[in-house]
């Protein structure tokens, strides 16, 4: 739901469809202030929850009623000592140091010259009830007529992107309370941002500021937060249920993809008149029937500016004809057509709208039945089994049916040739392209148009690229194919035995231009640079396409596809799980240096420094997930949720021990499996596999320095050895430099005996250290002088 909230700002929107609805959306757009409702105020405050607005000396002017009442305001300070600020203050440690990384404060108390506000809820009225209060407050009509002039553009330019969120509240006004708020501030200083406040929002609080940077635009959330008032009083998050999707679909030879999709809509909220739908933009919606009878609906097209990619999702609201019953099943049916694959040249094909290609609400568990109709020349791929698949004249007509639920469905189209093998019960069939699209030419003609780097939510978002690397050459597409389904049949086995069962059966791997993959539940879309024999690409390189990429995307089957994050704090959970089940796979077939020299390019890359001078760790904690890929540092999200992710889990393996820490891993499948974890829900978890009276046992300091927190810290041993009648002690301290002082790192120092009598080498001791700016003193007794004594000699600590 995020995404809605910060996208909503970004776009205009034309109507394509008439209506009661429209015509409202349509009176958003078109709406205007009224000088009627102009007034000199002092004195006036705002407040929406912990939004404080203290419109202390200037003039207030509302915009012409809709539906009954204004659902805009301005307010600016042209007047003499003119003069309104806002204040919000996050409820915890974490939000104000994001807060503070964009501003330079950790609360936000700014003055500003003007703000327009928008709502839905009772903003109207509470501040139309203060105006009495102050006997020098009083209509201006006069100011009226010259701030209509002034700011009347500006109110229809941003009406024009919140038009669809507004209508959504007011629709279902008579069913649930609205009180959606948002204002675009004019700050003092001359930087405008923005605050909001969003009922449908697992965090409803929010402040930001849209940023260009080398082109690219970023919305920076500078602090989200959920609302510290009564839950009870509060508007409830509009939650829907879909479920049971049947979809028949088309793709004609010129590409284009028409669908119906029909889908059962449940929610708890009686009378429910309007619901929001995510698709990909280049979907157009042309018809939506809800139990037969036809609904109307309102729809973007957006005006594409820099920073969104195709396979973006956009929303479109349903209006039922009749309000939906709270708790029973509705019937939608969907008329869908778009643009949603790209010819890449030489019967190679990119699909760009991938998990959101169907109207959906992000990642729900439900059954698929999928129909596809296309030219018999192409093959099509969706998960799960086939269960007919037949020639029509020109058209060839495939239907699957996953076995179990699955979260999205993704297809892909091409000339294949295949490759299959079956292990352990489960089967892989890699589709491989017959021929290579241009871009992967040793010169390439015309690039397809790739999604820009830094894809986002692998599994959640929908369209968005997982992973991504740089370029290499070479020719032969179906080089690598009997390997890659061999391989990826033995990544299957292994995952299984060590996680339990895949979340499908049936696996299809298929090509995809660009330089990333993506895993869906039962499809995976592998870099067509995956399929190609290798000659001289640099080592990670070739690492990446050959082996990581795959091995990643294979483990989405559980970390994604089984599996799921609660919220987008908790995606990096399941990027990081894939990313290192990956790791053990390659650590088990090509040995524990190619893990040591992975987790050394993620060391180096964390510590590479930003143009502010500090390395990509200090960007933020992981636990900011898309929040940080920010216009600060824009590598930052892509180098913390893959490179310290897999750190953060290789630090937990190293304090568990392997059979410890393999076991965790299973446990997560078995408790959240058709679920979703939380990254608390993980640290209690993970806290039950440490070795028994283990340091930090509810692991609460690990997860407030490397999760929660920033920071690498380096680290120094010192010791000496003193012999004591007979027996010696070693005595010795750690001290870390490069943190803040209260960073409380934990290394092991690992001590090496000589030979005993007997000629055995004994194992070597390791000792737990707290490392701290002080130095802090540890002592082991041994029984003989040490031969060797070394701090982390295992990677067990990311540090400097
Ligand atoms: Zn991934």
């Amino acid at each position: 739901m995020t995404r809605r909230l910060f996208g909503a700002l970004l776009a205009a929107c034309l109507p394509l469809a008439a209506g009661p609805a429209a015509d409202l959306a349509r009176a958003i757009r078109e709406n205007t202030l009224d000088r009627e409702t102009c007034y000199r105020v002092r004195d006036l405050t705002l407040f929406k929850e912990d939004i404080r607005f203290y419109l202390t000396d200037g003039y207030l002017i509302f915009s012409k009623p809709i539906a009954g009442r204004p659902v805009a305001a301005l307010f600016t300070t042209e007047v003499e000592n003119g003069n309104a600020e806002v204040i919000l203050r996050p409820p915890n440690m974490a939000e104000r140091r994001s807060l503070a990384s964009y501003t330079g404060s950790p609360n936000l108390d700014e003055s500003f010259q003007a703000a327009l506000f928008f709502f839905t809820g009772d903003v109207y009225q509470s501040l139309m009830e203060q105006i009495p209060n102050n006997p020098t407050n009083r209509r201006m009509p006069e100011i009226g007529a010259l701030l209509e002039e002034k700011w009347n553009p500006v109110l229809r330019n941003f009406s024009g992107g919140l038009d669809l969120r507004l209508s959504l509240d007011i629709l279902n006004g008579p069913a649930r309370r609205p009180d959606f708020f948002a204002a675009a501030i004019q700050g003092s200083k001359g930087n405008n941002f923005n605050v909001f406040f969003d009922p449908d929002n697992a965090d409803q609080i929010a402040a930001g500021q849209f940023v260009a940077r080398n082109g690219r635009n970023f919305f920076d959330v500078w602090t989200l937060f959920g609302a510290r008032s009564s839950p009870a009083a509060a508007t409830k998050p509009l939650r829907i249920d879909l479920s049971d999707y049947r979809i028949s679909a088309t793709v004609d030879p010129g590409l284009t993809l028409t669908a119906v999709t029909k889908v059962k809509v449940k929610t708890a909220i009686e009378g429910l008149r309007a619901l929001p739908f995510d698709i990909a933009r280049e979907i157009a919606v042309s018809e939506v029937t809800v139990d037969g009878m036809p609904a109307e609906f309102l729809l973007r097209e957006e005006a594409v500016r820099g920073g969104i990619t195709r396979g973006e999702s956009s929303f479109f609201l349903v209006m039922p004809a009749v309000p939906l019953r709270a708790g029973v099943e509705h019937e939608f049916e969907f008329h869908h057509a778009g643009k949603a694959i790209v010819d890449a040249g030489d019967r190679v094909f990119y699909v760009t709208a991938r998990g959101n290609w169907y109207p959906n609400l992000g990642p729900q568990l439900t059954t698929f039945d999928l129909t596809f109709r296309y030219p018999r020349s192409l093959e099509l791929v969706t998960p799960g089994e086939v269960v007919e698949d037949r020639m029509e004249g020109e058209w060839r007509i495939t239907r699957r049916r996953p076995a179990a639920p699955i979260r999205m469905a993704g297809f892909n189209l091409g000339d294949y040739a295949h490759a299959r093998v079956s292990r352990g019960g489960f089967t892989v069939d890699v589709c491989a392209n017959r021929s290579v699209d241009p871009a992967l030419r040793p010169r390439p003609a015309l690039p397809v148009p790739l999604p820009q780097t830094g894809g986002r939510r692998g599994m959640r978002g929908g369209a968005q690229p997982d992973m991504m690397t740089p370029t290499t050459p070479t020719v032969d597409p179906l080089a690598r194919m009997e390997r890659l389904a061999s391989d990826i049949g033995g990544m299957l086995e292994f995952m299984a035995s060590k996680f339990g069962p895949p979340a499908l059966p049936y696996l299809t791997v298929s090509p995809i231009p660009g330089n990333f993959g993506q895993g869906y539940p039962g499809l995976i879309y592998l870099s067509t640079r995956s399929y190609l024999g290798y000659s001289g690409a640099s080592r990670p390189q070739e690492m990446f396409f050959d082996e990581l990429l795959e091995v990643h995307e294979t483990a989405h089957q559980w970390w994604g596809a089984q599996v799921s994050s609660a919220s987008y704090r908790d995606d990096w959970l399941m990027e990081a799980l894939a990313n290192y089940s990956a790791l053990l796979y390659l650590e088990k077939t090509k040995g524990v240096r190619t893990l040591d020299a992975t987790l050394e390019e993620y060391r180096a890359e964390l510590l590479t420094r930003s143009d502010s001078g500090e390395p990509i760790d200090a960007a933020g904690p992981i636990v900011l997930g898309s929040r940080l890929e920010s216009s600060l540092e824009p590598r930052a999200w892509r180098a913390i949720t893959y490179g310290k992710g897999s750190w953060i889990l290789h630090m937990l393996r190293r304090r568990m021990g392997d059979e410890r820490f393999f076991s965790m891993l299973a446990e997560i499948i078995k408790r959240y499996g058709r679920g979703e974890i939380s990254t608390e829900n993980f640290r209690a978890l993970a806290a039950e596999f440490l070795p028994p009276r283990s340091d930090d046992p509810k692991l609460e300091t690990f997860f407030d320095q490397w999760v929660y927190g920033t920071g690498i810290p380096a680290l120094k041993l010192s010791y000496a050895v003193k012999a004591k009648a007979g027996r010696w002690v070693l005595e010795g301290t750690v001290t870390q430099s490069d943190v803040s002082k209260d960073f409380e790192a934990m290394a092991p120092v690992e001590i090496q005996l000589p030979r005993g009598r007997d000629g055995a080498q004994p194992r070597p001791i390791t000792k737990w250290v707290h490392a701290s700016d002080e130095p802090e003193a540890f002592t082991v007794d041994l029984p003989q002088a040490p031969l060797k004594v070394t701090l982390d000699p295992h990677n067990a600590v990311l540090r400097r």
